[in-house]
């Protein structure tokens, strides 16, 4: 999962490129980069958190009123600086791509684009082979100084693309002397948004990127999703060209309502918080059904994404809701951590239970997923160690069966906990009293049930197998496992 954005301006971008990264921190903290182009492309980027890589410094040589930028968590390739987004090329001419989401059929992909297109490839990124098919079908046609015959290139490459590419992708571009382009896979499986705003010279200031969070306080309004299929083009005066080049079935991740959206997003013209509400009330009735007699004393969630689920939670089961596990907030998530090493040693760490609110009690935890059980069964250890009488396990999803090939960076089958074992067992290993999953359709129900969208039906392939783009057979499946293994392990 990453965060991307581009905004084209009447002024530099270059420090609201910054605070978009800041407010799109929460879906990639393993390093970020900018770029904005001026005369030529001026570029920075580092490994870490947002505010440790840009200094004043390199802010103020950020020119220009055009940019991208990227916060990274690697889903593909490696580690490394050089793996680090925006990437750009001279040929034909400057352009320079963000990519949030994961291509499946890279390999493919690379092939072509060293042996046919005579391109040198630095990374094992995906994002990098992306950005020279684009530049290379956008390469196959003149270029005309014409916006509108500029633009019918562009739909012309990215058709192509979407012929070519399969996957998820998000993508934002910036083209010297051409401007702004973001589009947005056949699916859009990842989220994309637009946000306008009135400049003082009275045009409109553009911003696009995964999440509207930073559209508030950069003074923009929300316009719109960006369409599956569709691409958007802001030339170099800011006029606004869009097209939906193909008409399929729109399929965003849920899990992005599950857990990696911050909560005041509105993604796909769904509120992120609402429908965590939602999915609190469905769970509730769920366990009202099953555990009429079993209603605890406290509900308490796994900080800080369940918060939401937990309140309505407790307010549908008429029970008192509790912040009993501090989170320091200094800490990463333990998810976007790489390494398990480092996840285990962290739970401990940074959640501090309050015996005031546990000792005694039968308390509820409710978290957002299980995805390797190991954090829960620590969270369950540290409210037994501090008193708790019981303990019920209540989730937000479905069991997670299977790893996401479309951008989030999930543990293989093997190492999936409800791959591998019952619900029973995994009660077992928890070592609750009871647990509860929520079903797949109330999940989708809770996303699905208010807002003016167009959903046809989310993604949910990690808890139903069911891939979304057709080329998801077992054996890719295999074969995409064992190269985010090889990835991870850095070889
Ligand atoms: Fe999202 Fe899961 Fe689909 Fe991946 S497989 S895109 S995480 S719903």
């Amino acid at each position: 999962m990453c965060g991307i954005a581009g905004i084209h301006s009447n002024k530099p971008v270059a420090a609201e490129l910054y605070d978009s990264l800041i407010h799109l921190q929460h879906r990639g903290q393993d390093a970020a980069g900018i770029i904005t182009y001026k005369n030529r492309m001026h570029k920075s980027k580092g490994s870490g958190l947002v505010r440790d890589i840009f200094t004043d410094k390199k802010i103020a040589r950020l020119k220009g009123n055009v940019g991208i930028a990227h916060n990274r968590y690697p889903t593909h390739g490696g580690f490394g600086h050089g793996e680090i987004q925006p990437f750009w090329t001279s040929v034909p001419y400057g352009i320079a791509l963000a990519h949030n989401g994961n291509l499946t059929n890279y390999s493919e992909l690379a092939k072509t684009i060293t042996s046919n297109e005579s391109r040198y490839l630095n990374t094992d990124s995906d994002s990098e082979v992306l950005l020279h098919l684009f530049a290379d079908l956008l390469h196959n046609k003149n270029q005309p100084d014409n916006d509108n015959e500029f633009f019918k290139n562009l739909c012309y490459a990215i058709e192509k693309v979407f012929e070519h590419v399969q996957g998820a992708y998000s993508v934002v571009a910036l083209i010297i002397g051409k401007g702004l382009v973001a589009f947005r896979d056949p699916n859009g499986i990842r989220p994309l948004v637009k946000g306008v705003r009135t400049n003082k010279d009275g045009g409109k200031d553009h911003i696009i990127a995964s999440e509207n969070t930073m559209f508030y306080p950069l003074g923009f309004e929300p316009e719109r999703s960006i369409l599956p299929g569709e691409i958007v083009y802001i030339n170099h005066k800011g006029k606004e060209f869009n097209r939906r080049i193909l008409k399929q079935s729109f399929n965003p991740c849920i899990f992005e309502y599950v857990y990696f959206a911050r909560p005041d997003a509105t993604l796909n013209d769904v509120s992120v918080y609402r429908s965590r509400l939602r999915m609190g009330q469905n769970l509730a009735e769920k366990w009202k059904q099953r555990f009429p007699d079993n209603i605890p004393d406290i509900i308490i969630p796994a900080p800080s994404t369940a918060n939401t689920s937990a309140l309505s939670m407790a307010n549908t089961l008429g029970v008192r809701y509790s912040e009993g596990l501090y989170k320091n907030p200094f800490i990463g998530r333990t998810f976007i951590m790489p390494g398990q090493r480092a996840r285990k040693k962290s739970v401990r760490y940074k959640l501090t239970p309050q015996r005031t609110e546990i000792e005694g009690k039968t308390v509820m935890i409710v978290d957002d997923s299980i995805v390797r059980g190991n954090t829960s069964r620590e969270i369950v250890r540290m409210l037994k160690d501090f008193g708790a009488t019981k303990v019920y396990f209540a989730v937000a999803c479905p069991p997670v069966i299977s790893p996401c090939f479309y951008g989030v960076d999930m543990p293989t089958r093997k190492e999936l906990i409800a791959n591998n074992k019952t619900i029973s067992q995994i009660k077992n290993f928890l070592a609750v009293d009871e647990l509860i999953y929520q079903d797949i359709d109330s999940l989708s129900e809770a996303v699905m049930r208010k807002g003016d969208h167009h959903i046809d039906k989310p993604c949910m392939a990690c808890f139903d197998k069911k891939y979304i783009t057709s080329e998801m057979s077992i054996e890719k499946i295999n074969e995409l496992e064992q190269l985010r293994i090889k990835d991870r392990n850095g070889k």
